[in-house]
């Protein structure tokens, strides 16, 4: 077994990095920090933004990737992608990632759209989604149905054709700036309660649908750009009497627990997800290499020393785990609880290590943005707050550790196990 990259994907590599160099300009970085205020802000707004919340310098810059062949790569070629390999895509989202630039399609709903969508649906979501043009937001959760998602009780009924759509969703992330939603619904009540589920996907600017703030524990004070979940807003969507037509189901009628669980295990698989706990090991490796002051220097104790390398270690198993599951499904292998797995090794990794850093740094580490005292903006303090919001967002650890159970070890389910033991 070789674990090591091939030249062609090092001299990727190396492309990508001279790329960033020479593109990442004052004026790209300053549009990435205006688009995630964006996302943060707190006033109310319809959702349809797309491309037009892309300022001049950062359109220039996607124009310029995907000169490159570099955006979609593992994207089919008749549906705007470059039909190339899983490896290769990793690499570009990973260096990309690093510097606060999405190039990857991770839970953006499109690999569901590609095993479940109508030739149709394909050719108008995918490329749009590689571009940019489109963006999802993604209405699973109600207020009374989380991490028991098949609980849900929005309900879409037919009437022609057209689907008539009522109900609430809650932690909707971005639907304030998407201009699209990628809805889970209910279509039938007479059936076991995952056989009556249905997804739909339309634009966010259709009539009747409403979206309120809610606010997150970054709300005040607001975290500095780079953090982990540093926005200081998700939503509440309401759905009154919302007509949209029946092509808007994807992947049948009732079929939706399915698609939707299908889709949600493939957005799992990608370096950003990784990345989100694995830049904080990142950050204060940077941190204490700039902060070097002769015979006292953090660094330079042992016992840091010998807590980062353990660290390091731990986010080199989450960079393993991510390629393995890209290489399960390169191979078109039986990708069932990895995704699951990788999905509690990174957000606990990432309490891990943000818990660690502000116990190295002492006090001054836990002070929040807008303190005279803090330490970079307050990113150390506000990425441990963020790193727990991402042990619970698209999939809880619970449940998670759940499914590697039954799915990856055979274990009986959860009431199996109860009621034998009754
Ligand atoms: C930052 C953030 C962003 C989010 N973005 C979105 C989004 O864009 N779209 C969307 O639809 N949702 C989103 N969510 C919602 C998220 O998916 C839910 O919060 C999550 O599924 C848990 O649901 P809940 O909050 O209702 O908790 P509950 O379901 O009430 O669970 C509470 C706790 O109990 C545990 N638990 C529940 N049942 C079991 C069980 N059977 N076994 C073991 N433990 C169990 C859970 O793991 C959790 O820790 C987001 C959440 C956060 C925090």
């Amino acid at each position: 077994m070789n674990f090591g990259f091939s030249p062609e994907q090092e001299a990727l590599r190396k492309e990508v990095l001279a790329f960033i160099k020479e593109n990442l300009t004052p004026g790209v970085i300053a549009e990435v920090e205006g688009e995630e205020q964006e996302v943060s802000a707190g006033e109310e707004s319809a959702g349809r933004k797309g491309l037009a919340r892309r300022g001049p310098h950062l359109s220039e810059l996607y124009r310029r990737i995907g000169a490159r062949g570099w955006l979609g790569i593992t994207y089919p070629k008749e549906y705007g992608g470059q039909g190339g390999d899983r490896i290769s895509q990793y690499i570009v989202e990973e260096e990309f990632a690093r510097v606060g630039i999405r190039v990857g399609l991770v839970g953006s709903g499109a690999p569901a759209i590609l095993a479940a969508g109508t030739e149709e649906q394909k050719r108008d979501f995918i490329p749009r989604l590689i571009s940019g043009e489109y963006s999802f937001a993604l209405g699973f959760t109600e207020p009374h149905a989380g991490a028991d998602l098949a609980n849900l009780r929005c309900r879409a009924v037919r009437d022609g054709d057209e689907y008539v759509i009522n109900g609430q969703k809650i932690y909707t992330t971005a639907a304030h700036v998407a201009t699209h939603i990628y809805l889970m619904a209910r279509t039938n009540t007479e059936v076991p309660k995952h056989d009556g589920i249905s997804i739909f996907i339309f634009p966010m600017d259709t009539a009747g649908i409403t979206v309120r703030p809610l606010v997150t524990i970054q709300n005040n004070p607001k975290a500095p750009v780079g953090t982990t979940y540093g926005a200081a807003r998700t939503n509440e969507v309401f759905f009154d009497n919302v007509r949209v037509p029946k092509s808007a189901l994807l992947g049948g009628e009732n079929k939706g627990w399915r698609v939707g669980s299908t889709g949600l295990n493939l957005d799992r698989v990608g370096a950003s997800r990784y990345l989100i706990s694995v830049r904080r090991d990142e950050d204060i490796v940077n941190w204490l290499k700039e902060n070097r002051h002769e015979g006292n220097s953090l660094g330079d104790d042992p016992a840091i020393r010998d807590k980062i390398a353990e660290m390091w270690i731990e986010a080199q198993v989450c960079r393993l785990m991510t390629m393995r599951s890209m290489s399960i499904v390169e191979r078109g292998g039986n990708f069932t609880y990895e995704g699951s797995a990788e999905k509690v090794w990174a957000p606990e990794h990432g309490t891990r290590i943000t818990e660690a850093i502000t116990q190295m740094l002492g006090p001054y580490g836990q002070l929040m943005n807008g303190s005279p005292r803090t330490i970079e903006k307050g990113i150390f303090g506000h990425n441990v707050l963020g790193s727990f919001q991402s042990g619970i967002n698209h999939g809880s650890v619970q449940i998670m550790r759940d499914q590697v159970a039954r799915r990856g070890l055979g274990l009986p389910s959860q009431r199996k196990a109860q009621g034998a033991r009754k």
